[in-house]
């Protein structure tokens, strides 16, 4: 890019125009509830254009993107052979019903990158990818009960919405209506990082329990990497009962690493869940495992799932290609990009003697306003979460578009260059003081 950076955002009429029109047809104003700004208050930003790191919004207002549309921009916004590939296939035709060669390709590029997953099934978003792992794991074992971790956030399945995070902690939702209590008591949420109380369900409902599902790292209450050996003592429980480990990694998967946090940790989970960078953009997710475990869905086996658009050939042409450009240089990038970010957040809030903790999966960042890293979901609710708000706005009205909520991670991009760096390190002092201003909410 080579006109001038925008360090602060102008006028946002268009964008509170719109969301006045879209309050009226849409529930809330949004179709993914944190993109709201509830938590955060103000109005927000309808994108009309993306290049590179930069977002534009319908005002004209440019920022410098660090949500990347909540993980899948991993290469950057309209990235050239992404876009083409897209273009091709779409004068390809749109949608067959068949299977297609593409589809094939980018199951060879998943099992290929991550070793204990040996066949794959192409769904439409990370909840059905959740949804039909848990599906799978229940059918494989004849057993209903499924662990999951408070804090933990695994799309919007019934059965995971208890004590979920991302939207479900943004807006402070015990757990959602709509859910039977019958999902509810097949449910068993536990602390995270905290193994005692796994080998505490499984002493007693052990023979029930049909899986236990984790994030890789866990990246929906903020940023909260698994303890060392907490991922490698679920697996250790999980088959000692015959109960499947299913590990979550639509956030990490082809983001903190080629193989995500697998390759990073090495600890073989039975089944996997992926979405977000896998997609490219477009709507594609994916779930995964050992042979043996995937001949059990039909065609070849007895539990059902399916889709009319899944694998769609020009999410898959998106996906594909954008995991064929994600190259070793790009997780080089990227882990280089998390470290500079790191050091301007932690540099700027401790210069406006703003106390805090930076939280890290791989290149996954978030802050803790608090003394201590958070290792669960409760650490992270109790920290000074109401520093958030002024500082999100500071980096916005500065040209910095951060993740709307103290609970979501940050999402870099291997686009973020100088420039965007330049914008950033500009904005954050400000956003600091306006942290360190910030007032505790008065006591009910
Ligand atoms: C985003 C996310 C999901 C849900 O994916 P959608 O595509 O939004 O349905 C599931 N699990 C994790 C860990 C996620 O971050």
């Amino acid at each position: 890019m080579s006109s001038a950076p925008t360090t602060a955002a102008g006028p946002v009429t268009r964008s509170a125009e719109l969301f006045s029109r879209a309050e009226a047809v849409v529930p809330g104003g949004v179709n993914s509830p944190v993109r709201a700004f509830r938590s955060v208050g103000g109005t927000p930003r309808f994108m009309s254009s993306a290049q590179g790191p930069w977002l534009t919004d319908a005002d004209g207002n440019r920022y410098v993107d660090l949500v990347s549309s909540w993980g899948p921009m991993i290469l950057g916004h309209a990235h050239p052979a992404v876009v083409d590939a897209v273009r091709e296939a779409a004068g390809h035709g749109l949608s067959f019903g068949t299977p297609t060669e593409g589809e094939i390709a980018l199951a060879e590029e998943i099992v290929r990158r991550v070793e204990p997953v040996e066949q794959v099934r192409l769904v439409n978003s990370g909840t059905e990818a959740t949804m039909s792992a848990i599906r799978l794991a229940r059918g494989y074992t004849g057993r209903s009960v499924v662990v999951k971790f408070a804090g933990c956030y695994h799309g919007h399945v019934d059965a995971l919405l208890a004590e979920a995070g991302s939207g479900v902690a943004t807006f402070g939702l015990p757990s959602t209506p709509g859910v039977t209590g019958a999902q509810a008591t097949d449910t068993i949420v536990l602390p995270y990082n905290d193994l005692d109380a796994v080998a505490a369900a499984f002493a007693e409902r052990g023979p029930d329990i049909a899986c236990v599902i984790t994030e890789a790292a866990a990246g929906n209450m903020g940023a909260v990497a698994p303890d060392d050996g907490f991922n490698a003592g679920l697996k250790r429980l999980c088959a000692a009962h015959g109960a499947l480990l299913v590990i979550d990694e639509v956030m990490t998967g082809f983001r903190v690493s080629a193989a995500g946090w697998y390759g990073l940790e090495g600890v073989a989970g039975d089944l996997y869940c992926f979405g977000k960078v896998m997609s490219g953009g477009l709507p594609a997710a994916a779930f995964g495992g050992s042979a043996e475990i995937m001949s059990h869905l039909a065609p070849a086996g007895p539990v059902y799932q399916a889709g009319t658009l899944a694998g769609n050939p020009v999410a898959v042409a998106a996906g594909l290609t954008t995991l064929q450009h994600a190259t070793p240089e790009v997780y080089g990038a990227l882990d280089d990009a998390a470290d500079q970010l790191h050091r301007l957040i932690t540099d700027a809030l401790g210069g406006a003697g703003v106390e805090h903790a930076m939280q890290r999966a791989g290149s996954l960042i978030s802050i803790r306003f608090a003394a201590e890293p958070g290792r669960d979901y409760d650490d992270m609710k109790a920290a000074q979460t109401w520093r958030f708000p002024p500082f999100f706005h500071a980096l916005l009205d500065r040209g910095v578009y951060f993740p709307p909520s103290v609970f979501e991670s940050c999402f870099i991009s291997a686009a973020l260059d100088d420039e965007a760096f330049s914008v950033i390190a500009d904005a954050l002092p400000h956003a600091a003081r306006a942290a360190a201003a910030a007032s505790a909410p008065e006591e009910q």
